[in-house]
């Protein structure tokens, strides 16, 4: 019986989605599941513990369709209080070992699911943390949010609960259809035909429910997704007098989702309605059947009793387990997502053992490179540039010139296509990934913090950070004064994104951290606005400090960055088109000149305060 089910779910089960609009698994079938014996395989002794205590319990279960008959037989029927008092502690004993299985049966799979849920979520996180950063522009990070949380928790349900309930519903039915045809043959053929006629009809309604509850679980999901975005964009919304329009458009999400959500209660409804009918028929069938029997004396009334209970015990075995095979196939296709995330990897190749000596050149050697998304059209293309130690370089050249190309490549976020990059006489390649990045520190163009303190944040790159070589850092990005004034201090609370500072603040906070990391190579990507005239001439003042010290990369929108740097590469779609000092090249190079007038003026706002 329960084989029919299950074909008859797995071919019309049609959804294995979790509640998010991600894409569906590609397979019904469980197999993904099996992936999940690696992850319960280091808990085997539990496991074991869990699946005896599981055994037990349902025994235990079983065992009261005995007590039922023997309370019956002897406890009510029986003139003999002694009957009665034998009856009720058998019950008593059994109610007790059942109790006690089922505590430590709950406890130990509940655990399992935790434990296996909580293991899987770091392993995705693990794996994902050292992916190349274009995985996560063609993969949505809300998306693989999603993942580990809703499909894990969807796991957890499976381990903790659905895979004990179907183990422990599967040896109920058998046993009791077993204690059912040893009880009574010929009512227990008489059901075993009529049950499954019956129960077609429960599966059909089944199936359409299980369909508008995945439907129903997508609005909702949509719902939430159209509330998200409006409160983050709620400044806009309330700039424009969106309001009015929002609520109107929410109003008709929310609408939707009900009318979804109405279908489906409505066909849940019959759904229980039918069911109950169905059920009180059958038992009022098998009341009739088999007090008829009690009364030509084929059998006691306490195997009637017994015989009712392992009827009941079946069916809703029968029914939980139809349930569980839908949350097993949910289970399958979270399962399949995330050993997708796990067994991705990263496309930047780490094989490199050369370890990096100190103070050597960096060579850009004719580099052809096109991002993955736009193969046929190369950022850089024939590009040619070498960076002495201890020099400040400024790269100046038109939106899309590939200024921030050249830093992806140097961080080995991406590797070119043709030509290479060395490092001395190593290329990039043969160094070990971590090795190479420790040299490195990039202060992007919109400094990323992170939730925490200030403290934290300035430390972000150093494993042992110390007060006093954070604030010499932060001293040196003119960040130490504003720090000071703050009521904590350095132990200041920043907010989500350091949303509580300035973006003049957040710059040289980003500063301070890049300067305490101490790398040999300092990757700058000047902020071409969310600088006032006083933040910009505190963060000009740190720049200069700082170039003078180390090679230092800096992507320049700022004449007085420009100017203050060793050599500026002027480049242009691509490619280097000519490099030297300020003067000659404002003396030889029209594309500089054009640059020189139009972008570092308009953005330059004290000049004269420059170093
Ligand atoms: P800007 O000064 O505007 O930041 P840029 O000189 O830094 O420009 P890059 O960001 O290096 O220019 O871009 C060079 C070219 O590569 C541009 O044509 C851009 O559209 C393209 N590009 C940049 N990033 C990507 C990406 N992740 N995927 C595909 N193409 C990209």
């Amino acid at each position: 019986m329960t084989e029919a089910v299950q074909t008859t779910s797995s071919t019309e089960s049609p959804n294995t989605e979790t509640p998010n609009s991600r894409p569906p698994a590609r397979s019904k079938s469980l197999a993904p599941l099996t992936q999940l014996l690696g992850f319960l395989w280091p808990h085997k002794g539990r496991l074991i513990a869990a699946s005896v205590a599981l055994v037990f319990t349902a025994g235990a279960q079983l065992g009261l369709g005995y007590g039922v008959k023997v309370l019956i037989d002897e406890g009510f029927t029986g003139a003999d209080p002694a009957g009665l008092y034998k009856a009720v502690s058998l019950m008593l004993v059994i109610g007790l070992a059942m109790a006690c299985g089922a505590m430590i049966r709950f406890y130990l799979v509940s655990w399992l699911g935790e434990r296996v849920s909580a293991d899987l979520r770091s392993a995705v996180f693990n794996n994902l943390v050292h992916l190349q950063p274009s995985y996560f522009e063609t993969n949505h990070s809300g998306e693989i949010m999603s993942r580990l949380t809703t499909d894990t928790t969807l796991l957890q349900t499976l381990i903790g609960s659905s895979v004990s309930l179907a183990v422990r519903n599967a040896l109920t039915l058998t046993g009791a259809l077993t204690l059912m045809v040893i009880t009574n043959l010929k009512l227990s053929l008489v059901i075993l035909i009529a049950v499954p006629v019956t129960l077609l009809p429960i599966l059909i309604f089944g199936r359409r429910v299980r369909n508008l509850s995945n439907k129903s679980q997508q609005s909702i999901a949509e719902v939430g997704s159209h509330a998200g975005e409006i409160f983050q964009s709620i400044k806009v919304v309330q700039s424009f007098n969106r309001e009015a329009a929002e609520k109107t458009a929410f109003g008709h999400d929310v609408e939707q989702a009900f009318t979804v959500a109405r279908a489906r209660v409505f066909q849940r409804a019959l759904l229980t309605g039918f069911a109950i009918f169905l059920l009180m028929g059958g038992m009022v069938g098998m009341m009739w059947s088999g007090g008829v029997d009690v009364i030509e004396g084929r059998m006691t009334g306490g195997e009637l009793g017994a015989f009712v209970f392992y009827a009941v015990m079946v069916g809703t075995a029968f029914a939980t387990l139809s349930e569980v095979w839908g949350d097993l196939q949910r289970a399958a296709g979270a399962a399949e997502r995330l050993m997708e995330l796990l067994q991705e990897q990263p496309n930047i190749p780490d094989t490199g053992t050369t370890k990096p000596e100190l103070g050597e050149a960096l060579r850009f050697a004719d580099i052809t490179f096109a991002y993955p998304s736009r193969p046929d059209t190369p950022a850089l293309h024939h590009f040619d540039l070498s960076i002495t130690p201890g020099e400040s370089v400024a790269l100046v050249g038109p939106s899309g010139a590939g200024k921030s190309t050249v830093f992806e490549l140097m961080l080995r976020f991406y590797d070119p296509g043709e030509g290479a990059l060395f490092y001395g006489n190593t290329p990039l390649r043969d160094v070990p990934l971590q090795d190479w990045r420790a040299k490195i520190a990039l202060v992007p163009q919109q400094p990323t913090l992170f939730s925490g303190t200030i403290f934290s944040n300035i430390a972000y790159g150093v494993t042992a950070p110390d007060q006093e070589a954070v604030e010499r850092a932060a001293t040196m990005a003119h960040a130490h004064e504003f720090i000071a004034a703050l009521p904590e201090g350095y132990q200041s609370d920043l907010g989500a994104q350091g949303v509580r500072l300035s973006g003049g603040q957040r710059q040289r906070i980003a500063l301070a951290r890049a300067i305490l990391a101490d790398p040999e190579l300092l990757l700058l990507d000047e902020a071409t606005s969310a600088l006032d005239t006083e933040s910009e001439w505190h963060v000009q003042q740190a720049l200069a400090d700082i170039m003078r010290e180390r090679t230092t990369i800096i992507i320049a929108h700022r004449l007085s960055t420009v100017i203050n740097a060793d050599r500026i590469v002027v480049m242009d779609r691509g490619k280097v088109i000519d490099s030297g000092r300020h003067e000659a090249l404002i003396a030889r190079c029209d594309l500089y000149q054009r640059l020189a007038s139009l972008q570092f003026q308009s953005t330059e706002k004290a000049p004269g305060h420059s170093a």
